[in-house]
């Protein structure tokens, strides 16, 4: 497929490593079942993430483990709480880009080496993010990466798999249709009569129709990717000032994706009044996130609860995400952040 082969171009790595999927979520699960990832292993993930990055642990078997941010001036995955966690049925770890900023990778990538664990990259915020001159989703065994509607490159709903190791990737090919061993396109095209079903398969495949529109995206990537970053640089100068607010990945290196623009709210500020004030305004905020950790149905098959991460917990509870997309203007930004700053100081 184009979309496969360009995405690969665009990463610095083989056509063959390069896999579409349905969705990030699936790719997650791929990438995971290929690793090995069987029944009662553990995986250490970050609890502040979409819950995508739990689930694919739980969808095997497997147990999530979650580690701590760093603080927030840096809300990814602490590498020295990842260290703390390994235990003897530990088998990886899953990292996630927040907001399209870059993980701790250097440091992940010697721990997971030195312990022989495999570092899955959950890239769903980060497209075309690098450090190092290093593609973002390039460091780790495998990069996850997602084009559902809301992410930086979308084709509505679609994925995709960028696996270190081409027969892992050719078993993700293999495991996203079925399990079968010959393509439909290779039978009507008269390559193959049947097919073999070699393992469990899924149909995890993305349609033709949503690549094309995700390759017409893939040629704006760069320049939305861009238009963030200027946007982004707007609302630091114009927040930066505000004294009740704090503002995450200031001194990040590399190339961001600028993927959502997080503030942190002192503890002082009530954040309900907040997002309501500001919703009053015409100001649309989200939160990123609920800490995985703490939803029902992880503290009821985990046992999970209040004071197991507490920098997660005071970090999401403190969070409010700004509106940040390519189609927003310089003076958009200008409207909003004078809004905040108004509704901070009636607060
Ligand atoms: C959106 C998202 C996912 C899931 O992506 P889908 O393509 O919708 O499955 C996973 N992880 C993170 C961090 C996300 O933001």
């Amino acid at each position: 497929m184009e979309f496969e082969r360009r995405f690969a171009e665009l990463l610095g790595v083989p056509a063959e490593c390069s896999k579409v999927v349905s969705s990030c979520t699936a790719g997650l699960h791929l990438a995971l079942a290929t690793l090995g990832v069987s029944r009662g292993d553990e995986v250490i993930v970050p609890s502040l993430s979409f819950v995508a990055t739990a689930n694919c642990v739980r969808y095997l078997g497997a147990i999530p483990v979650f580690a701590d941010i760093l603080g927030p001036d840096d809300p990814t995955i602490d590498p020295a709480d990842v260290a703390r966690k390994i235990s003897p049925h530990t088998r990886g770890v899953i990292c996630m880009h927040y907001a399209g900023f870059a993980a701790r990778l250097p440091d992940l990538v010697r721990l997971c080496r030195d312990h022989d664990l495999f570092l899955v990259e959950d890239v769903a915020h980060a497209p075309g993010a690098a450090i190092g001159g290093r593609m973002l989703g390039t460091w780790g065994d495998a990069g996850c990466f997602s084009f559902f509607s809301n992410k930086n490159l979308a084709m509505g709903e679609g994925g995709l798999v960028a696996m270190r190791e081409a027969d892992l990737a050719a078993r993700v090919g293999r495991m996203r249709s079925h399990g079968m061993t010959s393509l439909t396109l290779d039978r009507h095209n008269g390559h193959a009569f049947s097919y073999d079903v070699v393992e469990l398969g899924f149909n995890f495949r993305t349609t033709e129709l949503a690549a094309a529109l995700g390759l017409a995206q893939l040629g704006r990537l760069f320049a939305a990717n861009a238009r963030r970053a200027e946007l982004t640089s707007r609302y630091r100068e114009l927040l930066g000032r505000c004294n009740v607010i704090r503002l995450p990945f200031l001194n990040a290196p590399g190339n961001p994706a600028y993927h959502i623009f997080p503030i942190v709210l002192m503890p002082e500020v009530d954040r309900h009044a907040f997002m309501l004030a500001s919703r009053e305004r015409g100001i649309q905020t989200s939160i990123h996130y609920p800490p995985i950790h703490l939803f029902t149905d992880f503290r009821e098959s985990f046992g999970t609860a209040e004071g197991l991460l507490p920098i997660t917990e005071d970090y999401a509870a403190r969070e409010v995400t700004l509106p940040l997309h390519p189609g927003l203007t310089v003076k958009d930004i200008e409207i909003i952040a004078g809004e905040v700053i108004q509704v901070l100081e009636s607060l």
